[in-house]
């Protein structure tokens, strides 16, 4: 049987990881994989995540299953912390998943099974897991134009002209923020275009929200979902924990749905339980759980607050020094996108010849697309990319 199976595709960014090991280099820069690192080059556990899992070791009394949507607690309790009071509570029903990507999957299930025919808009580029979830599952997909390669902004007017062959039924995939690979995301006017339009088309916005609190703040990266929650009739959105709690490897992601009613939430949650169990049953809970104690909990939430504002506006300083030494270095601004961007990643421009350049002559890292991760930086390294991103031409 298995003789029947055919080679997978190579995950680039696993691939560039194993070369970046395999790199004797003792200077060598990491800009690649998607994950936050401190300037000493460390993922470290967050002090509240530290702190809840002492109070869980002492208090866990079972490891018993949760329910298949998981812990209600933490459904209440993250969809708060990205919706708000935006939607009546009456109106939401929601699953806890493992991980972000989990709650994707789920979510592209879920539209398959509502409307088989539906196509899901993709912004050009996205993080590539979106499209090969979407292909895996047999879902019609097609793309925006969502960034300008020469202004490395959002082409906003391609975006809506393409978004103009939405059809009734189909799916907008939308970044709530900190857009990857790119760095450029909607302003709040625009965020309020793109849901009329939505609206008009009688679509179902997707937004995957995997960075709230690594772009301007908790609050400022939440308002583009907020406002398109407010607006619309329907939509689903896939939360992942694993960037702002840091714990990546504990698989903690919620999907919300959005309903145009209470009655419809209803039938919505009995889908989102019934995706939970044929695909896994129980849903991770050790993370969920974390995630749930510290925003409960005022102490540890004001902890967890203040030590992901030291990791979003670290990110935002490396921002502004790279921009200030190349701006220094070519006595132009014309790289002054890289402060303007928001969240963990810059599409730097770089053609596929630039970025192998810097890999073999520097010994810097980034993804073929030219998507660095600014975290993958600190100050000492900042002057040694700037330099060799001017030697090899960008
Ligand atoms: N969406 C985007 C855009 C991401 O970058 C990521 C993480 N790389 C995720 C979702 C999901 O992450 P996880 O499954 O680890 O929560």
């Amino acid at each position: 049987m298995f003789t029947n199976l055919k080679e997978q595709p190579k995950d680039k960014i696993m691939a560039l990881m194993s070369q970046y090991r395999e790199d004797p280099r003792e200077g060598k820069i990491d800009l690649g994989v998607g994950v936050y690192k401190n300037p000493q080059g460390v993922t470290p556990v967050m002090r509240a995540v530290k702190a809840a899992e002492k109070v869980l070791w002492e208090l866990e009394s079972t490891k018993s299953y949760t329910g298949l949507a998981g812990d209600p607690a933490f459904g209440h309790a993250l969809s708060d912390l990205v919706l708000a009071d935006s939607v009546p509570a009456d109106r939401l029903s929601m699953a806890a998943q493992p991980g972000g990507t989990g709650a994707i999957h789920q979510a592209v299930e879920l539209i398959k099974m509502a409307s088989p025919d539906a196509t899901i808009w993709l912004s050009a580029p996205t993080w590539p897991n979106h499209p090969s979830i979407i292909k895996h599952l047999g879902v019609n997909m097609t793309e925006y134009r969502y960034f300008d390669n020469e202004s490395r902004a959002v082409d906003f007017d391609g975006m809506m002209e393409d978004l103009k062959g939405v059809k009734a039924g189909d799916a907008v995939l939308l970044h709530g923020c900190c857009h990857n690979p790119t760095g450029a995301n909607l302003t709040l006017p625009q965020w309020k275009e793109v849901a009329a339009l939505i609206v008009e088309k009688g679509a179902t916005p997707l937004i995957d929200i995997a960075y709230q609190g690594f772009g301007d703040g908790l609050e400022e990266d939440a308002a583009g979902v907020r406002l398109i929650a407010q607006t619309v009739p329907e939509a689903l959105i896939a939360a992942s924990c694993s960037k702002n709690f840091g714990i990546y490897r504990e698989r903690t992601g919620l999907l919300v749905g959005i309903s145009d009613n209470a009655q419809q939430a209803g039938i919505t949650q009995q889908n989102l339980t019934h995706l939970n169990r044929q695909n896994f049953s129980f849903p991770p809970d050790h993370g969920a759980r974390l995630v749930t104690m510290i925003l409960e909990d005022e102490g540890l939430k004001a902890d967890w607050m203040a030590e992901l504002e030291e990791v979003r506006t670290g990110m935002l300083k490396l921002r502004e020094q790279l921009a200030g030494e190349l701006r220094a270095r070519t006595g132009s601004d014309r790289f002054g996108f890289i402060a303007d961007h928001r969240g963990m990643f810059s599409r730097l421009g770089a053609t596929p010849e630039q970025v192998e350049a810097l890999r073999v002559d520097h010994g810097i890292y980034m993804v073929g697309d030219s998507r660095m991760n600014i975290a993958g930086l600190n100050e000492e390294t900042v002057p040694i990319l700037a330099e060799a991103i001017v030697k090899v031409g960008v």
